[in-house]
């Protein structure tokens, strides 16, 4: 059997029925040859960082096995994304149908053009880390050395409008 890597995926919507698409966008992930889907977080509801005026987010993380190479993941993702309907040219950091990121790929770093793994912005977004430490809270940062766990900390405490702006939609743990 090939080898296995352990990735993380971060899933968000904020476009049409965003539930649904979180949902299909997690069955085609289960679907696609190379990759089974290992666990995923509690969906939440997240206000918009950053880009133009839009609405609020229902983000999540999953956790998958996958044979395939961060490149044949990554156009994975895309495929899938371009299913579910979000426009290849829509404006970056606009709203969106479905938005799929390779957070973590084992403790590889990949810094291309088109592809940076760890993601660049990962370690900043609540959204983003709180899913992600359900998961996998001692999992250390391979650029920043820290926890996943330990790179939240200090987002949870000091940003009102993060904690305002998040609700668990599935009783799982309050961020
Ligand atoms: P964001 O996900 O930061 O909101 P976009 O989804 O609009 O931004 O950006 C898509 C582009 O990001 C793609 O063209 C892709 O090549 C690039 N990209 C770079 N690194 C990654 C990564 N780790 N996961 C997903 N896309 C990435
Ligand atoms: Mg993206």
């Amino acid at each position: 059997m090939d080898k296995m890597s352990r990735v993380f995926i971060g899933i968000g919507s904020n476009e049409g029925d965003r539930l649904a698409q979180l949902s299909s966008a997690l069955k085609a992930l289960g679907a696609a040859p190379g990759i089974r889907v290992v666990q995923m977080a509690v969906v939440s509801e997240t206000d918009p960082v950053g880009g133009p005026p839009q609405g609020p987010y229902l983000n999540t993380v999953a956790e998958i096995a996958t044979s395939l190479s961060p490149r044949k993941l990554l156009a994975t993702l895309q495929g899938i994304e371009r299913d579910l309907g979000r426009l290849p040219s829509a404006e970056r950091w606009g709203p969106r149908a479905i938005d799929l990121d390779i957070l973590l790929y084992d403790d590889r770093i990949i810094q291309e053009p088109d592809l940076d793994i760890p993601h660049p912005r990962m370690h900043e977004r609540r959204f983003v880390l709180e899913p992600l430490s359900q998961l996998a809270p001692e999992l250390v940062h391979p650029v920043l050395h820290q926890t996943i766990a330990a790179l939240l900390e200090p987002l949870t405490v000091s940003s009102a409008t993060q904690r305002g702006g998040s609700a668990n939609l599935f009783g799982g743990r309050e961020p």
